[in-house]
């Protein structure tokens, strides 16, 4: 990736990050370590893996993107909003009585495919999807992304059977895999390792990559469907709350927002993180 389109994706993560940290704040509530865990994923997909536009959302020809983990819907309204699809000033409704931006992502938002909130629901309905277009021989691809407590929910596992007897090659599953989740640290609740073997054995095919790399993203994306006839799954190695340090990695970044007297260091600590990005270009 050359060093403008780095600077770019780098650009417009800030801009989400910077979003998230005020929608919530301003909503008093939210999930935002869940939104800076995928802030990459969802900038890179959004600029460049998705076939989608704000002109033409309802497209039938569009890819669709599904975002299971939708208590953190707010970091896909950032994108989406900046991409066009609907005005700022909607940001600052999150959360909020009569707002446009629901807490948990919603499909009266422009640009939204799903709602999503309970866990287990992303997978199961984007295989359905997907299965829905190879029917019909379209060729559009269907993306769910998904969380750590997606994958203990039963029903995301009985989508990875369905997926893979029915052979969804356009069906890609995407893991922010942060290791945390709700209440505490995935090791100590419900442990998924060791992941590739399980899918490979369920008859995907998959690959882990480092969530926070563009360079990683793009290889990872440039590669789709992994294998002929098989659902594709997309590990992508995570870290919660990134960009503000001292949040990073904890259980309490999951629920929450920043509070009024240190949004600004948060904020700052997401340009520093920007930073490491245009420095690594160089
Ligand atoms: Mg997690």
């Amino acid at each position: 990736m050359t060093f403008r389109e780095t600077r770019e994706l780098a650009d417009f993560a800030l801009q989400v990050r910077t979003d998230c940290i005020r929608m919530t704040n301003h909503g008093q509530s939210g999930h935002i370590g869940s939104m800076l865990s995928m802030t990459e994923i969802v900038t890179y997909l959004y600029n460049r893996v998705l076939h989608v536009s704000a002109e033409n959302p309802r497209d039938p020809n569009r890819d669709r993107f599904l975002l299971s983990k939708g208590h953190a819907g707010a970091c896909v309204y950032a994108a989406l909003c900046r991409l066009g699809y609907f005005p700022e000033d909607w940001l600052m409704t999150y959360y909020r009585d009569d707002g446009k931006l629901m807490g948990h992502i919603s499909h009266h938002v422009p640009g939204v495919e799903f709602s999503t909130g309970s866990l287990g629901h992303g997978l199961p309905v984007a295989a359905g999807m997907a299965l829905a277009a190879k029917i019909r021989k379209e060729d559009h691809r269907v993306f769910c992304l998904m969380s750590d407590g997606d994958m203990n929910e039963g029903s995301t596992w009985e989508a990875i059977v369905f997926a893979a007897q029915q052979k969804l090659d356009h069906l890609v599953g995407i893991l922010d895999y942060n290791r945390i989740q709700a209440l505490g640290f995935s090791k100590d609740i419900a442990e998924l390792e060791p992941l590739e073997d399980k899918l490979r054995a369920f008859g995907w095919s998959v690959v882990t990559i480092d969530g926070h790399s563009y360079d990683a993203l793009e290889d990872a994306f440039a590669k789709l469907p992994f294998a002929c006839d098989k659902p594709s799954l997309v590990i992508c190695r995570t870290v919660k709350a990134r960009g503000v340090p001292w949040l990073e990695n904890t259980v309490k970044s999951h629920y929450g927002f920043i509070p009024d007297d240190k949004v600004a260091d948060a904020i700052a600590g997401c340009k520093a993180f920007r930073d490491t990005f245009v420095k690594e270009a160089v």
